[in-house]
């Protein structure tokens, strides 16, 4: 064990390499090459041809998924999804009260109602909080597979089923994670993802709806890509074709640049997971045991992603001390990149949820969360650490070294009390 003084206190540093420790996505020569390619091939395609195309087809083959359609973002990929899937106004969606906002905004723009759901302990969607608020207009469920850890699929999809609810799923913390050796997207009726700078499948900004449902496909066409795709796609005996040169008015295709850039990244996905989740294995490892830090517990049904690492803070085991002046004696001793969750927090405490009719027309009658109606997300929100996952063996130092100083500020807590 380390005996030096704390560097908040005067001591040495546990680690004195220079930041920043963490970058995502890590750009080989081939992701240059498949861009500097692109920028001569196609700079707008407006159908389903070259690197669109591509991605799409690579994107349903790792899924197992029959289609994919890419957007522009994932929070479009979202709005695409509950388009498609004919929520509408005053349907009801079920939606994780900790999560990204993206997850359930979309719905504001469709006239839907976002109901927030309490997770459990584990960050995951407690069904029996979700059973309590079911209504007769609840028409879906949405799984968010928070920070890459899989949500239990055996206990959602039986609860769709049982209720008659669709299931979506966001999978933009979860590219590449399994639940019973079966990927995160490929559960629900359709599954929305973001590509965006740090999630696990980059695009630098991107995201993509996966769907078996030919016809919830074409809708998602209609909703964001219009004319070319639309009619090329839509056979021309579908009652909707006729749509197809306006479709339903959002223009949210994803650029080709980043196109090329996930496309070439997708091939590499699998290997940084299993270098992610061996890294994840041995911080799990160090920390386990630590008074006062709380390693993720993983099912056995699980692969994660690890888009973050979430520890739990035992506030309790360590004396009172806040969990901002343990972060702030951790980053003293060098490890920079440990982090509190900012955006994905408990959705209620945001402004728009409490009281979206002051920004949007429609919403006078929306009922908002109040204070301390999820006191479990704001709980595990409030006692939630994040670290960066690494995937290369180059990096195992530097997981070694972040679990060492996060140990060393755990086994030296008196001192800052
Ligand atoms: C990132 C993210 C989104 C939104 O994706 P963008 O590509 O940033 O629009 C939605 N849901 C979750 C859970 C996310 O992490």
């Amino acid at each position: 064990m380390n005996h030096s003084p704390l560097a908040l206190l005067g001591g040495e540093p546990a680690i004195t390499l220079p930041g920043p420790h963490f970058a995502w996505p890590p750009i080989a020569g081939s992701d240059r090459e498949a861009v500097a390619h692109q920028l001569e091939a196609a700079v707008s395609i407006p159908d389903r041809s070259g690197i669109v195309a591509d991605l799409e087809d690579a994107l349903a083959a790792y899924l197992g998924v029959r289609h994919t359609v890419t957007t522009c973002t994932g929070t479009a990929a979202l709005h695409s999804m509950y388009a498609a899937a004919g929520v509408g106004p005053g349907d009801e969606v079920m939606v994780p009260a900790l999560t990204f906002h993206a997850t359930a905004t979309p719905l504001f723009h469709l006239g839907a109602h976002p109901v927030l759901v309490d997770v459990d302990d584990h960050g995951q969607l407690d069904v029996d909080d979700a059973a309590r608020r079911l209504t007769a207009r609840t028409k879906a469920v949405v799984a968010v597979h928070l920070w890459g850890l899989p949500e239990n699929m055996d206990v959602l999809v039986a609860f769709a089923d049982a209720h008659g609810l669709m299931l979506l799923e966001d999978g933009s913390h979860a590219h590449g994670a399994s639940w019973n050796g079966r990927r995160t997207g490929s559960f629900g009726t359709a599954a929305a993802f973001s590509l965006n700078g740090p999630k696990p499948l980059s695009a630098g900004e991107g995201g993509f709806v996966a769907t078996d449902d030919s016809e919830l496909y074409y809708r998602v066409l209609l909703h964001g890509q219009f004319n070319k795709r639309c009619r090329s796609e839509i056979p021309g005996t579908h009652p909707l074709a006729r749509f197809a040169v306006t479709g339903m008015g959002l223009k949210l295709r994803i650029h080709p640049l980043a196109a090329a850039l996930a496309h070439a990244q997708l091939p590499r996905l699998d290997t940084s997971l299993a270098g992610r989740r061996a890294v994840a294995a041995r911080m799990c490892a160090a920390l386990d045991g630590v008074p006062g830090i709380r390693v993720p517990r993983v099912p056995a049904s699980a692969r994660p992603s690890w888009y973050t690492l979430p520890l739990r803070y035992e506030t309790a085991a360590l004396g009172g001390l806040p969990i901002r002046r343990f972060v702030e004696a951790v980053h003293a001793e060098g490890a920079i990149e440990v982090d509190l969750p900012g955006a994905t927090c408990p959705l209620g405490i945001h402004p728009l949820f409490q009281r979206p009719s002051a920004l949007l027309p429609g919403y006078a009658d929306y009922e908002g969360p109040a204070a301390g109606d999820f006191p479990v997300a704001e709980h595990v929100h409030a006692t939630s650490l994040k670290l960066p996952v690494w995937h290369r063996e180059d990096d195992v130092p530097l997981a070694d070294a972040y679990t060492a100083a996060i140990t060393k500020v755990a086994s030296h807590v008196k001192d800052l009390l």
